[in-house]
């Protein structure tokens, strides 16, 4: 068992052990947690190459963890029982590229591969400790269904999810509230998605409701859900590897909120022989104006056709800027402060002229990206997701005989059909989204304010 502690970016914290880690969320200082050290791995890259995803996962993940063999066994075997294909995650030759499918969990989406990891993790730590946990979730659609089902019908835990009423599209909306668990919550409130977040964010604050309902959150900046991720940048090296007999692979990232990429990182990091990471970004594009110039400088979001990446700060970049300020928290704390201040940071550039050797960066827009889906269609006969074309469109750029690139699949595109249809003309389906047309939903309408969710939740959790 690994005795791995965790740090704060921000370096006001004792150490804490994974478990803690995971319940925690954040730093108590404001900042992330990161590992206090990044194991190294090239001396297993043998032995793991020829493991199938599960097993895989288990080596990938043992350093980090307080969990032993059998319990993380039992952890990953759980996770993935639900996903659809037996690879986990299949990386299939389209063209000039290897597309890497993290679309085959639950909500078809790559979030499932953290957040299926999370549920059955969070259930055994609660069990562990003997405590419950009631989850409090605001989305505008995508990761609320992920984290629904990732800890639908798990003991201990509720959850509840709050959405804007008849503001996200009817199919996202199916995915959350088709789930029928007894400890699944859906709020439709009856206000913006900014509503949503502000009365989250005031509950979250409500120190003597949070302690009594024993509240928490799956948001994007835990650990567990980076490190979740760490293991298909290994599963596909290899397959690409087995393909090509290359010895070196490159990755394409369709990137929102930097927590995709930043695992791709560690598993840098951790020794696996990756060229460079490429980060592709929409109209919103703040991570690759960074790593071409150096400036983080804050934007307007503007809405596009792949809606995960229109983010305005990337919640997890702060564990990147922590390696870039050479693992310095004063630094890391001097730039982050002139940040808020200012919305701007800049960081030095390398002798190199570049932010990090290990990234290259581009944006893909509307019009690129139906291109991109129109070309892969017409000459690969394969439908990418809106998200993955912005990957794909980025990747052309930076090929190379030499190294293969896997572009990262992070939706099925049947989620995104509407694009699909605009941009090719025809439509994508899934059965499992076919299915939801007339399958049997649950909801509660609730007024935007914060009292009524108080007071819905307290009556919930006395189980009325
Ligand atoms: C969340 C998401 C992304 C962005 O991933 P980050 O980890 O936020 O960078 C890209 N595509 C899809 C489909 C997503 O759901």
């Amino acid at each position: 068992m690994s005795t791995m502690q965790y740090i704060s970016t921000r370096g006001s914290m004792d150490p804490i052990g994974f478990q803690d880690a995971v319940m925690t969320g954040l730093a108590p200082d404001g900042g992330l947690l990161i590992p206090a050290e990044i194991p190294h791995a090239a001396s297993s890259l043998a032995r793991w190459r020829s493991l199938a995803y599960q097993d895989l996962a288990c080596e990938v993940m043992q350093p980090f963890v307080d969990l032993n063999h059998t319990e993380l066994r039992e952890l990953v075997a759980t996770a993935y029982a639900s996903f659809r294909h037996d690879d986990i995650a299949p990386l299939i030759q389209v063209g000039p590229v290897y597309v890497l499918e993290l679309f085959h969990g639950p909500t078809l989406a790559f979030k499932d591969i953290a957040l299926q990891f999370l549920g059955p993790l969070f259930s055994r730590i609660l069990a562990r400790t003997d405590r419950r946990l009631n989850i409090l979730a605001a989305t505008s659609g995508d990761t609320g269904s992920a984290a629904i089902h990732g800890v639908r019908g798990r003991e201990r835990i509720r959850i509840f999810v709050m959405h804007p009423h008849n503001r996200i599209s009817p199919l996202q909306e199916k995915q959350m509230t088709a789930v029928l668990d007894d400890n699944v919550f859906n709020l439709a409130v009856d206000g913006t998605f900014d509503d949503c977040q502000t009365i989250m964010k005031n509950i979250f604050r409500d120190m003597p409701f949070k302690m009594r309902f024993e509240l928490g959150a799956v948001n994007s900046v835990n650990w567990a859900r980076v490190l979740a991720q760490i293991v298909y940048y290994f599963y596909a090296a290899f397959r690409a590897m087995d393909k090509t007999g290359c010895r070196e692979v490159q990755f394409a990232v369709p990137t929102g909120n930097f927590g995709d990429i930043l695992a791709g990182y560690y598993a840098l990091r951790m020794g696996l022989p990756v060229r460079r990471l490429i980060l592709a970004t929409n109209e919103n594009d703040i991570l690759s104006r960074f790593f071409n110039t150096g400036v983080y400088s804050l934007g307007q979001v503007v809405p596009t056709i792949s809606p995960s990446m229109d983010i305005q700060v990337a919640s997890n970049f702060e564990r990147f800027l922590f390696y870039k300020a050479g693992c310095d928290s004063q630094r890391l704390n001097d730039w982050m402060n002139t940040f808020q201040q200012t919305r701007t940071l800049q960081v030095p550039l390398d002798a190199d002229g570049v932010v990090d050797l290990a990234f290259v960066a581009g944006k893909g827009d509307t019009a690129e990206t139906h291109v991109a889906i129109q070309r892969c269609y017409q000459e690969h006969g394969y439908i990418l997701d809106p998200h993955t074309a912005v990957g794909v469109h980025v990747a052309q750029t930076y090929l190379c005989d030499e190294t293969p690139t896997i572009c990262l699949a992070t939706a099925h595109p049947a989620k995104f059909n509407q694009a699909i249809r605009d941009a090719i003309g025809q439509d994508s389906r899934h059965e499992l989204l076919d299915r939801l047309v007339d399958a049997e939903t649950r909801m509660d309408v609730l007024p935007s304010d914060e009292n009524a969710v108080r007071k819905y939740m307290e009556r919930k959790i006395a189980g009325q």
